[in-house]
């Protein structure tokens, strides 16, 4: 496709080991983090008495980092993770090295990338396979719109500024992770591991680091969709967070728009003349006197408090037949 994949491969290699482990001093729903001075060991409980358990070691000269053996393996816990550990039936044992890369656009002509495809990095954080997956749901509704015919095709030009963007973040957050992760410098190591305890001990920063990790946080505020907004209510490229008692907006195989708003008659003779791209069901107001447009994947698209400026959006996102950019050239 002629897409470069620019950054670099870290130079330390890791280990992966997915064992069974006896003698682990936590409830097997807590990971934990191990720093030591020759480097940090992380371990997941997976299932009862499974665990994935992940270090760095140092950097080989070899063309792939190499795989260690259990009793490496089990040599590095006892170094540097808690005490009184017994590995057992590995189930999977790897080495593996970390690359910081990511392509500029996400799209050429008709071929889109997402996940790994798009971007890779640290596993630091946990955010590859989620990010991946939010790349598909940001591309899915849209050419859904566009192959369906209810959409033009400008609406997939949205896709690589939107992810490419919440990319970098991830790239430049794992970054960071890793870098603290792999501090070698004993005074350093000293102030992260005081900072980190202090701070994983406040509530606020917790919730913070939860939103991050699952990406409930991901906006989208520089959006070429966002149309216009609000004072007072969020702003468009904001994720409107799913409520109870209602379907999420989107869900099922045609993907619509929903209308947030309350009680004016005419809105629904609107949902009606872009049925293909808007929900017939009338959700509640987000606040008194407004009119919202939710995107199929829950982030806000505009909000006013006439009908007018909702269906100038919805006309400028309507399919127009001569403009498809599915079939533009490359
Ligand atoms: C050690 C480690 C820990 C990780 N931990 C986490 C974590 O905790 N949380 C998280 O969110 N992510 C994590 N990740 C990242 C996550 O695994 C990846 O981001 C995710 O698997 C990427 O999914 P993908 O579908 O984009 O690519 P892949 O999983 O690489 O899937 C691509 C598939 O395409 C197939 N393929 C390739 N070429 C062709 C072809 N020509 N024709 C047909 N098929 C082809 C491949 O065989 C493969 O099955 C971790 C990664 C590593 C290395």
């Amino acid at each position: 496709l002629g897409m470069p994949f620019a950054g670099e491969t870290l130079l330390s290699d890791w280990f992966l080991a997915d064992v069974h482990m006896d003698g682990y001093p936590r409830p097997d729903t807590d990971a934990s983090v191990h720093w030591h001075r020759d480097g940090v060991l992380l371990i997941f409980p997976i299932q009862p008495g499974r665990y994935r358990i992940i270090g760095d070691l140092p950097h080989t000269d070899g063309k792939s980092a190499p795989t260690p053996t259990l009793d490496q393996v089990q040599a590095l816990v006892d170094q540097r993770g808690p005490a009184g550990t017994r590995l057992f039936d590995p189930v999977w044992l790897s080495g593996f090295r970390i690359n910081g890369r990511k392509v500029a656009s996400y799209r050429r002509g008709r071929a889109f990338l997402a996940g790994d495809a798009a971007h890779i990095h640290s596993p630091a954080g946990g955010q590859g396979m989620n990010t991946g997956m939010q790349d598909a749901v940001n591309l899915a509704w849209k050419l859904a719109l566009v192959v369906q015919g209810h959409a033009d095709g400008v609406l997939l030009d949205s896709y690589s500024p939107e992810r490419s963007s919440v990319g970098d973040e991830v790239l430049k957050a794992a970054e960071r992770l890793t870098s603290v992760a792999t501090l070698k410098n004993p005074i350093a190591q000293g102030v992260r591991n005081a900072v980190g305890r202090l701070l994983l001990g406040l509530p606020s920063v917790t919730h913070g680091v939860a939103d991050t990790m699952s990406e409930v946080a991901v906006h989208y505020p520089d959006s070429p969709l966002n149309g216009p907004g609000l004072r007072g209510l969020m702003h468009p490229g904001e994720r409107v967070p799913p409520m109870a008692g209602q379907v999420p907006v989107g869900a099922g195989p045609a993907p619509r728009f929903a209308m947030f708003a309350d009680g004016t008659p005419n809105l629904a003779a609107l949902a009606e003349q872009f049925s293909g791209l808007v929900d017939p069901t009338i959700r509640p107001a987000l606040r008194e006197g407004t009119i919202s447009l939710v995107r199929p994947d829950g982030y806000l698209a505009c909000a006013a408090t006439q009908p007018e400026p909702i269906v100038a959006y919805l006309a400028g996102m309507a399919n127009k037949p001569t403009a498809s950019a599915l079939v533009r050239p490359a």
